[in-house]
């Protein structure tokens, strides 16, 4: 298709596609000629396939059970998924990794593990007994085409956690945990206890802090005393688990689609939810970055796996004595390190573990290791400044992803960039009040703006900036916020304001001390109809 042609240009999804297809090119034309030649998939790691570039990003849910994981699936979806289990008792059984694809179905653990277009395959480790709890249900969903999302089961607590579930549970967990770029832990605030097997999951998850979230769901369950005594909990529970709680997001909410048994905290819930779904959306930029920034470092090894293989090689004699100049060279590694070092200029960081890479290297003929060959390098090189920084500036830049089209669409994503229902996060309220109505909603108090207007004093039918601030200041507002409405107030610029400006003025104050963010601009519906044709 020729993106040129329509007027919208390359969708978000597709830039991401490119991106990752950019990617997969330069690694197949580029880096991995270089990678073969010298052997280097025997020293740091396997040859990447296609799977390790498409993998979407993944979500991975964690929690006790019945603390709403797989619900929080579906809220998500805003439908059900293939092989679906919902109930008071444990019913999620098994890890589930819900995935997009056009047709529906549930793939079981052991035909996962042989598709070469998943990322599953090392998961055969864990053994039978892990992959007949293991399964994908695959699901058109819009939400899918952006991220993946990993159910887990249930974790007990007491006396039935101690059943043997025949796998490695925290084991698998911190697979997932390693290769996902969120793990949500799920928390029930109304049934708040944490039980021995769930603090050891949330221990699997160390190391990997930055990626947690955590949801403190069924919020609406309690009142609001309740509610703030059971955060407090949450916060001192997960002060012990986990090393660095303070940077553990919580998010309060209620995550499914019934009625708010208390609706007290419903705007908390409304912002709560706000924040968490942003920072799902971020998913897909970063996890592209992820990737470039992980080619990068990749190349950066190779190149100085090439240097020290071929320079092994160099040193090797022709003819005799081959065994003793392969240990004598192996002895002296950390020597070569520091020539190639000086040589290539590369920093010390760099380098490979020079006792892995000794052990390893025992185990090779250095006769069979390549020469150094320039051209190789050389296209390595520039795919380093070239390839690499068109496919960063291919991906849009942060501030874009908040404006321009979502990244991640349909299901509740849908409901949360509602922009046109009453019911869209903050409609009809603060700034946005009135924008809907035919008249401009100042009109309403004006009367008693007028009053006001009138005692200071007008001239001409205008107030000078001195006059309007005797007044405003009574608001109490900070003069940085009484700064930002006056201009917002004078919406002609000559510096005066005419009453319906005071009136705007008195309006956006209004607006403001009832606990509502000003616009840096004013929206169309609060200019003043006499002022809407300049
Ligand atoms: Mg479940
Ligand atoms: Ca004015």
């Amino acid at each position: 298709m020729f993106s040129w042609l329509s007027r919208e240009g390359p969708g978000k999804h597709e830039v991401y596609e490119n991106v990752t297809e950019g990617l997969k090119n330069i690694y197949k034309s580029k880096l991995l000629p270089l990678e073969q030649y010298y052997h280097f998939h025997e020293f740091h790691s396997p040859q990447l396939e296609d799977p390790d570039f498409d993998a979407k990003p993944m979500i991975l849910l964690v929690g006790q059970y019945s603390t709403g994981k797989t619900t929080f699936i579906k809220y998500l979806l805003e439908r059900d998924f293939p092989g679906i289990r919902i109930g008071p008792e444990p019913t999620t059984d098994r890890f589930i990794a819900v995935m997009y694809d056009e047709k529906e179905g549930v793939i079981p653990g052991n035909a996962l593990i042989v598709d070469p277009q998943k990322q599953f395959k090392p998961l055969t480790k864990f053994g039978n007994a892990f992959l007949n709890r293991f399964q994908c249900s695959t699901l058109k969903s819009e939400v899918l085409k952006g991220i993946s999302i990993i159910d887990t089961p249930g974790i007990l607590s007491g006396e039935k956690q101690r059943v043997d579930r025949g796998y490695d549970f925290t084991g698998v967990l911190e697979w997932f945990a390693e290769r996902v770029d969120r793990i949500i832990l799920l928390f029930d605030a109304h049934k708040l206890d944490i039980s021995d097997e769930f603090r050891r999951s949330i221990e699997a998850l160390r190391g990997h802090d930055d990626k947690i979230r955590i949801v403190l769901n069924k919020a609406d369950m309690v009142d609001h005393q309740q509610l703030m005594r059971v955060y407090g909990a949450l916060m001192w529970s997960l002060g012990k688990v986990l090393q660095t709680p303070e940077v553990a997001r919580v998010y309060i909410g209620s995550f499914w689609d019934q009625p708010l048994r208390f609706d007290g905290n419903r705007r908390l819930f409304e912002d709560e939810e706000q924040d968490l779904f942003r920072d799902m959306r971020s998913l897909p930029r970063n996890a592209a970055l992820r990737k470039l920034n992980d080619l990068i470092k990749r190349a950066r090894l190779a190149k100085v796996h090439a240097h020290i293989i071929s320079a092994l090689r160099k040193d090797m004699p022709t003819m005799f004595g081959k065994d003793s100049r392969k240990k004598e060279l192996i002895k002296n590694l950390g020597q070569i390190y520091d020539q190639i070092q000086r040589e290539q200029q590369i920093s010390p960081g760099d380098f490979p573990d020079l006792k892995k890479m000794q052990e390893n290297l025992a185990h090779h003929d250095f006769m069979k290791f390549n020469q150094i060959r320039p051209k190789l390098l050389e296209v390595v090189d520039k795919m380093l400044s070239e390839d690499i920084s068109k496919l960063m500036n291919m991906i849009p830049h942060e501030d874009m992803t908040t404006t321009s089209e979502p990244l991640i669409k349909g299901g509740a994503f849908e409901g949360v960039e509602d922009q046109e229902s009453p019911f869209g996060y903050k409609k009809g309220e603060g700034i946005d009040a009135g924008s809907n109505e035919p008249e401009w909603i100042v009109m309403k108090l004006k009367h008693k703006y007028d009053t006001l207007f009138e005692s200071l004093g007008p001239s001409d039918g205008k107030i000078t900036g001195a006059a309007a601030k005797t007044e405003m200041i009574k608001s109490k507002l900070p003069n940085t916020i009484l700064g930002k409405i006056w201009k917002l107030a004078d919406v002609d610029r000559d510096g005066f304001l005419d009453s319906d400006e005071f009136a705007l003025a008195m309006h956006l104050i209004k607006v403001k001390t009832d606990g509502y963010e000003l616009p840096t601009e004013l929206p169309s519906h609060l200019v003043p109809p006499s002022k809407r044709d300049i």
